[in-house]
């Protein structure tokens, strides 16, 4: 009798509980802060441009082969705005081939990208999620105004002498 009135009293608690369950996707738990979610590149506020100058250091890096980068002689540098002799021309990562291992942050000299919190793009195409620069720079500005980033090195590429 006792065992049954134990009982009843934990479903009658649990009936009253707040539900830990969301319903998804009309709710979303809210993402930690150290959450890894797609990389993304990140936007020098200072000068207006990207922090990345698409050295390749990340594309060569990645173990699975999902990025590609260009780089080009920046315009802002020659007319004495930036610091940066060469800027990223154009880059892309599949996202849908991305394994979300971070080893591109680690990498990055320039902490040109960064992983982000983005991590709902479900596409019914294959390569549905072939993001290029402009996406990725997007989603980054999106990112670093989300969590207040501020470069975690500072780092500049130094002027040749
Ligand atoms: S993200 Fe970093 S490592 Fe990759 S191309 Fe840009 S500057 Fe180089
Ligand atoms: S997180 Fe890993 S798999 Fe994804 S782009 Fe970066 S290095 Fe490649």
């Amino acid at each position: 009798m006792l065992g049954n009135l134990k009982g009843l009293a934990v479903t009658l608690r649990t009936l009253f509980r707040k539900p830990v369950t969301h319903q998804y996707p009309n709710e979303h738990k809210p993402i930690e802060e150290r959450y890894m979610g797609f990389p993304v590149l990140t936007w020098d506020e200072q000068v207006g441009e990207p922090y990345c100058t698409g050295c390749m250091v990340c594309v060569r890096y990645c173990p699975t082969s999902c990025m590609s980068a260009v780089m080009k002689d920046n315009p802002l540098h020659a007319d004495g705005k930036s610091t940066r002799r060469k800027i990223v021309e154009s880059f892309e990562i599949n996202l849908g081939r991305c394994i979300v291992c971070g080893i591109c942050v680690d990498v990055c000299n320039f902490d040109a990208i960064e992983m982000s919190h983005e991590h709902e793009l479900s596409k019914y195409a294959r390569n549905g999620n072939r993001t290029n620069l402009d996406k990725l720079l997007e989603m980054g500005k999106e990112y670093q105004q989300e969590v207040g980033w501020v470069a975690p090195k500072k780092a500049e590429p130094k002027e040749e002498s």
